[in-house]
């Protein structure tokens, strides 16, 4: 077996120093191009880990190139590296190679150019990030990490890379051959898809003989949950990776490494499906097509073999260009034109297994996924897309506001609760509802209507678990066992008591890595919203994002019902965020928190741009005038 080739290029020497000055705002449109060039469209992708010495500077190196060459799409920074994707003229396209090659901290990497047709329709372009630039800072290229507290592998660990060519006489070699030593040699390799259930339904590498394993997760950040409850499948094989374009393996090839002695044999299709199929343009092992997330949506090799079939009826069909999603989840699934026409709510196969029927979705159900655009149309506004042909064309624009609940509720409580709210505001406003980190044991009081007892049950013991939504916390008190444990019934303890926050200090810094992933997987955010003591998370994300480099930006906060966190940075210095304040009046009928409370952290924040609204109704947002329209003041600024 020809296994072990080039080493992952991981260490190269710093950018050198004039290298972005050299080139800012000066860049001729095009280098050298041919006729064709000039109108021809394309998608570029590349990734490169390396430490960057310098983000900032980077950064706005990217910033100023892309517009100067009026590209589109997605750049994610991070300290260990850049992930791009980029879409405009190829002319264009090749002028930014060209640059990024002249910088050693970009050598030896594989940029990826391919010519392609426009988008096929603004939720396509929409979707794809491709309406727009959008540059910025994560903390992960790629979100391996499925909790914020989850150590990452060292990416120098990565599996060994195998060019298409290698790849295929691997799996050539191990999968073809009849005779019986070298059959039961086969058995020790193990191919392994690294991407989502979607992607690989349309497209995957098939050998008679290796074992194919799928993973069939939703998302990227689950594949390491996977690896741990199946590591009995990789314990002592080859490993064979394989994602779209490569940057997936890296990460999880070296997470599997991590996992020790038996765990090493890890080897990695470099430049991914993209690469193969260019070099076996039949298809070779691979079959189907090959999921992207930019515009093309899926490509294909010359064969145009359709290996996926429609969730309804089940006919062969590979096309995800009408973005049909699973009502619950939000994954992608496959419906054909025929199937889309008689109905419009699907239910994925991951959510069927886990017994979710076809039935009619409540407003309140979907909760951690809620956002169905994984970009939105922000940033670097007024950019022309390169095939608008000098008209802009864009939907209306609305602030995407990130809703952080309190204590002791979850994403879809607290979308309930505010439920009135984003309607008033559903021109102006999409919120994305997400559940804080800490997991709460459920509370009953024996002969108590509390929490979420129902009817059915006897009234001194604890309603039935499934019953119940989870409910979280951001900070929780110190004797609290912490998150991860059974979900398990406590009787309470003692009356409620109205001051238990001001004991809830612990488990901060858990939930601001936490957000830092939310940010980078589900932002870009305009801005921020808290209720109570996600209102005083919001006041601390808003004062700690200077110092993370953009991981956490937001433009404005709304800080209602909130109290000042006991964090040290909070004692010196204002917050800079434009903020609104929204909080009970002295005789507001807070019973929760008091108006003294909420005043001392709306004085946290700079006076010159923040707005109070003092009002009546006790521990809630209002929604009825004046307050609505101080409210929809307050956020037109940012629109
Ligand atoms: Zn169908
Ligand atoms: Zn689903």
């Amino acid at each position: 077996m020809v296994f072990l080739v080039s080493k992952p290029s991981g260490d190269v020497e710093g950018a050198r120093p004039d290298f972005c000055s050299q080139f800012l705002g000066s860049l001729p449109l095009a280098m050298a191009n041919g006729e064709d060039d000039d109108h021809q469209f394309g998608v570029l992708l590349y990734y490169k880990y390396a430490q960057i010495p310098d983000l900032d500077d980077l950064v706005s190196f990217y910033k100023s190139n892309c517009i100067s060459l009026g590209l589109v799409g997605r750049v994610r920074l991070a300290s260990q590296g850049v992930n791009v994707t980029v879409c405009g003229k190829l002319c264009s396209l090749k002028s930014h190679i060209a640059v990024m090659k002249l910088n050693s901290l970009f050598d030896g990497t594989d940029f990826k150019l391919a010519s392609c047709h426009q988008p096929m329709n603004d939720v396509v372009a929409r979707e794809c990030g491709f309406t727009s630039l959008s540059v910025r800072v994560v903390q992960e290229l790629v979100t391996l990490r499925s909790n914020p507290v989850m150590k990452l592998p060292e990416i120098t660990e990565a599996g060994t890379h195998l060019s298409a060519a290698e790849f295929h006489s691997v799996l050539g070699s191990a999968g073809l051959l009849s005779d019986e030593k070298k059959r039961i040699h086969s058995k020790d390799v193990v191919l392994l898809d690294a991407r989502n259930l979607y992607e690989t339904r349309v497209g995957k590498f098939k050998t008679p003989n290796i074992e194919t394993l799928d993973p069939e997760i939703r998302q990227y950040s689950d594949l390491s949950c996977w690896i741990d409850d199946n590591s009995e499948k990789l314990r002592g094989k080859q490993i064979l990776m394989y994602c779209t374009g490569g940057i997936r393996c890296e990460m999880a090839s070296a997470y599997i490494k991590s996992k020790g002695s038996e765990f090493q044999n890890v080897f990695q299709l470099y430049g991914g499906i993209q690469r193969y199929l260019e070099q076996f343009p039949n298809g070779g092992f691979f079959s189907g097509k090959n999921f992207v997330f930019d515009h093309r949506i899926s490509v294909g090799s010359s064969t145009e073999d359709i290996i996926g079939t429609c969730l309804n009826c089940g006919d062969p069909f590979d096309d995800y260009s009408s973005r049909c999603r699973c009502k619950y989840c939000r994954m992608l699934v496959l419906v054909c034109d025929n199937c889309q026409k008689k109905n419009t709510l699907y239910v994925c196969e991951l959510c069927r297994k886990n017994g979710k029927d076809g039935g009619p979705i409540s407003q309140f159900q979907s909760t951690k996924l809620e956002v169905v655009s994984q970009q939105s149309d922000h940033e670097i506004g007024s950019q022309q897309l390169p095939w608008s042909n000098g008209k802009v064309c864009r939907s209306p624009r609305k602030l995407r506001v990130l809703c952080l609940h309190g204590f002791r509720q979850n994403a879809s409580s607290f979308k309930g609760r505010t439920a009135s709210l984003a309607k008033k505001l559903k021109t102006m406003v999409e919120f994305v509802y997400v559940d804080a980190p800490h997991e709460l044991s459920f509370i009953y009081h024996p002969r108590d209507r509390e929490t979420c007892v129902t009817s059915s049950v006897q009234p001194n013991c604890p309603p039935p678990v499934e019953h119940c939504k989870k409910k979280f916390a951001w900070l929780i008190a110190e004797d609290i066992t912490g998150k991860g444990s059974e979900t398990k019934w406590e009787v309470a303890d003692a009356v409620f008591d109205p001051l238990q926050y001001q004991k809830q200090t612990d488990g901060f810094e858990e939930s601001f890595a936490y957000l830092k992933t939310v940010f980078s997987e589900k932002g870009p955010f305009d801005g921020i919203l808290g209720f109570s003591q996600g209102a005083a998370m919001t006041a601390a994300v808003c004062l700690r994002k200077m110092s993370v480099k953009g991981a956490v930006d937001v433009r404005f906060a709304v800080v209602c019902s909130g109290f000042p966190l006991q964090i040290p940075e909070l004692e010196h210095g204002v917050i800079s965020c434009p903020s609104l304040h929204i909080f009970g009046s002295d005789q507001g009928n807070d019973r929760q928190i008091a108006n003294k409370m909420s005043r001392d952290l709306a004085s946290c924040f700079d006076a010159g741009c923040s707005v109070i609204i003092e009002h009546d109704s006790g521990h809630i947002i209002p929604t009825r005038p004046p307050y609505i329209d101080e409210i929809k003041a307050f956020l037109q600024r940012f629109l």
